[in-house]
């Protein structure tokens, strides 16, 4: 039985996770660092915690800190969200043992798919599909010459512990891999603690499509359709939308199987998603996430479940609730990440919120804990808010779309909405012909 809930995170997640808290009657505890005393959801939470100063190492980080506030509060279990300890195996472990459910995957899980390289394996070993590359870290720059022969150039160098769109290299050639092998080494070793760095064939134009999964402790996986993320600055997700425009019932019941195929290799429990890339017909097995994503809510959108609180559920023994028998998505639905920071080159942008209105009218969902009069912190990510709409197919979504993020006031600091505006009415985002390069040739003015 869980009572109460301690959410070790802050921001929009922090508060998703308390408003489903409160809509199945569970008490809620708010950490938070120095300089989030005036944030929300320390304020919609019924008790509150300060753990420490705004450094994210010294507070949203510090396990003996949180632990700390779970025992004083008694809270009887924990959600970690996303960033932050959310995939961090040793806190999973600290949780259990101080007899705390950690609303998540066992420990185990968590480790097994961390390490990139290790996950590609226990892909492969399960027959999902990954792309041509090393077996494992690679030992030598030697050795990294002789499987990207093997393979062919491109190739993308990408560190095992890696994360967050960093940690990577694509290496065109022999000679580009030569002096791109040692940087990418010692950069992995300084950002993640691991040297260690392994090998993927580079794809030129692929779609990211990931699977959402579930499993409960009962042995049960479910796949709960696609999420396509071909939208990304930098590696890193910008808008997110299901279903995906190219995915035919055939593909999704295919990349569903082989996802659960992965799951159930692991014994799987609760929220994850399986990342593929999709290229020419083909899908390739690329990491899984052993957390509540970001983008959660798009695939809540079409399929009307509460991810949040079936987290909660299952975490605490219960069967998942999703019905046995044929599953569909229903509508459509996108997510345009808005964050502080300027549109165009992308430089972070904290500060004051002085005007800030939330659209809203049919399909419209703003998940956001932000408010006029906001200061945003500069020591934590830039994302503020999460537009998601939904409509009964993806030109409805699309239109939905333009007058909520014409709506959609922020003023004091520069988003990225103007961006998401101009990216709409692109021809060839209308028409769903989009890749992960897609940002690489988009070419638009910031209209003043
Ligand atoms: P992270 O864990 O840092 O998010 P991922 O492995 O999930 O890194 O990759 C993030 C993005 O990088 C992908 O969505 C894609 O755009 C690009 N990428 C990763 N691997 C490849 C590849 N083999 N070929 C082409 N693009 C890739």
């Amino acid at each position: 039985m869980i009572s109460k809930v301690l959410i070790a995170n802050r921001g929009e997640i922090a508060l998703r996770i308390i408003l489903a808290c409160k809509e199945m009657g569970l008490a809620t505890v708010a950490v938070h660092s120095e300089a989030d005393r005036d944030a929300l959801h320390v304020r919609y939470a019924d008790e509150d915690v300060c753990i420490g100063p705004a450094l994210a190492k010294q507070s949203y980080l510090s396990i003996s800190s949180i632990i700390a506030a779970a025992e004083i509060t008694g809270a009887d279990a924990i959600h970690p969200g996303y960033g932050f300890l959310a995939e961090n195996p040793h806190f999973a472990e600290i949780v259990g043992e101080c007899q705390l459910t950690f609303i998540g995957p066992t420990p185990n899980a968590i480790r097994l798919m961390g390490d990139k390289a290790k996950a590609r394996e226990t892909a492969k070993n399960a027959g999902v599909p990954i792309l041509p590359g090393s077996d494992g870290p690679v030992r030598s720059v030697e050795d990294a010459i002789d499987v990207s022969r093997t393979i062919g150039f491109p190739v993308i160098l990408k560190a095992s512990a890696g994360g967050g769109g960093r940690g990577m290299r694509i290496c065109s050639d022999e000679a580009m891999l030569q002096s791109a092998y040692e940087t990418a080494r010692s950069e992995a070793e300084r950002a993640f603690g691991v040297a260690d760095v392994y090998i993927e064939k580079y794809l030129e134009h692929p779609r990211h499509i990931e699977i959402q999964v579930f499993g409960d402790s009962h042995g049960r996986v479910v796949s709960l359709g696609e999420r396509e993320c071909s939208i990304q600055r930098r590696h890193q997700k910008l808008i997110e939308e299901s279903p995906s425009a190219i995915v035919t019932e055939a593909l999704r019941k295919r990349m569903g199987e082989a996802a659960i195929k992965l799951c159930q290799n692991v014994s799987y429990v609760n929220a994850g998603t399986i990342e593929f890339l999709y290229q020419d017909g083909e899908f390739y097995f690329m990491e899984m996430n052993t957390r509540i994503q970001v983008e959660h809510p798009v695939t809540e959108e079409v399929t009307c479940m509460d991810l949040v609180k079936e987290q909660i559920r299952v975490a605490a023994g219960e069967p998942l609730s999703v019905p046995f028998g044929d599953f569909h998505l229903r509508g459509h639905a996108m997510e345009f990440r808005i964050n502080a920071e300027d549109p165009v080159t992308f430089a972070p942008n904290p500060g004051k919120i002085r005007e800030f209105h939330m659209p809203g009218g049919p399909g419209v969902r703003v998940d956001t804990a932000a408010y006029r009069d906001y200061v945003i912190p500069p020591y934590y990510d830039s994302l503020i808010a999460k537009l998601i709409v939904r409509g009964k197919d993806r030109q409805e979504t699309i239109a939905r779309a333009r007058r909520a993020l014409d709506s959609f006031v922020i003023e004091g600091v520069k988003t990225s909405i103007p961006l998401h505006r101009a990216i709409i009415e692109d021809a060839r985002f209308i028409r769903g012909d989009i890749s992960t390069r897609f940002m690489e040739d988009f070419a638009w003015r910031l209209e003043s």
